[in-house]
């Protein structure tokens, strides 16, 4: 075997046995070998083993000098670009409003879309950056990142540049979705802006390679499971990935159409039962579960740890 670099002196390998993704239980079975060495040909990693193991040839030697190597984290859900605060729904939320009720009132999301449409996409990829950087250091290689707090096509794709803009600096791997978040506050422009998002953003995002997933938030208060489809139909026609934000007050059908269209993810889970925590596990749909949200909002936990 030949490689292009070959990475020794690492004192512990904390590697996943096998090729592939995992899921469930397998997850935790990982192997730890002790002065190892990895191989890596074209970016990706070729051989693992004890250093002692390794018989190929290699152009270029990298000395890891006793540290340990374990995977990059992987953070599949976030919304590292906006802008605003959202310290009026902290005081409102103390005094004892809900998430809904602060969000029918003009805040929680809706306020952030506000100072996002305001800000310029220099602004947005200055606020961005910090939040990146953070996720980076605490060991996170790969970064998915949302827009959804554009409110407009045009604003969506303002948030989808910064995005790229972000990444073209960035040592992180930053994996972008449009997300289309919330509807209209005004009921009469739903269907509109609906259409809008399906005929012409989602081909402009396709056309310039701006995202590789579409995402929706499906709940009462939000989109509902037919929007949610007509916008999948059009996401697939355009070989975009589908993720969604789901059953995290209510279980209204989100996780079942996603997992009908084969969603990568389904995010939230807070409020999902038993008949969905078994489709999900019957599934090759990944569970997003979000501990820090339930932390945030005081709301139930998902229930991460069920079947
Ligand atoms: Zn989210």
């Amino acid at each position: 075997m030949k490689s292009e670099i070959l990475i020794t002196g690492i004192s512990q390998l904390v590697t996943a046995e096998g090729f592939g993704p995992k899921h469930g239980r397998t997850m935790r079975e990982l192997k730890i070998v002790e002065r190892a060495a990895i191989a890596i040909s074209a970016g990706v990693i070729v051989w693992t083993g004890k250093e002692s193991e390794w018989k190929g040839e290699t152009e270029a030697i990298v000395d890891a000098c006793g540290r340990a190597v374990v995977p990059g984290l992987i953070d599949p859900h976030t919304h590292a670009v906006w802008a605003g605060d959202r310290l009026a729904d902290f005081e409102a939320r103390a005094s004892g409003s809900t998430y809904e009720e602060i969000l029918a009132a003009g805040g929680g999301i809706r306020s952030t879309i506000r100072a996002t449409a305001a800000a310029s996409q220099a602004d947005l990829v200055a606020l961005g950056k910090p939040r990146i950087d953070s996720l980076i250091a605490s060991g996170a290689t790969t970064i998915e990142v949302k827009s959804g707090y554009g409110f407009t096509p045009e604003a969506e794709l303002a948030m989808l540049e910064a995005i790229q803009s972000l990444s073209a600096d960035s040592p992180a791997r930053l994996m972008p979705t449009l997300l289309i978040h919330i509807p209209p506050a005004i009921a009469t422009e739903r269907s509109s802006y609906m259409s809008r998002v399906c005929e012409e953003l989602i081909s402009e995002v396709a056309r310039r390679n701006l995202a590789t997933a579409v995402d929706i938030f499906v709940e009462k208060e939000a989109w509902q499971v037919a929007e949610a489809e007509e916008l999948f139909r059009r996401a697939k026609h355009y070989g975009l990935s589908i993720k969604l934000h789901s059953d995290q007050f209510h279980c209204i059908g989100g996780l079942e159409l996603g997992i009908d269209f084969g969603a990568l993810s389904v995010d939230h889970l807070e409020a999902s039962g038993p008949e969905q925590i078994a489709k999900m596990a019957s599934s090759s749909t990944i569970a997003t579960i979000l501990p820090g949200v339930s932390l945030h909002l005081g709301i139930p936990s998902a229930p991460g740890r069920k079947h």
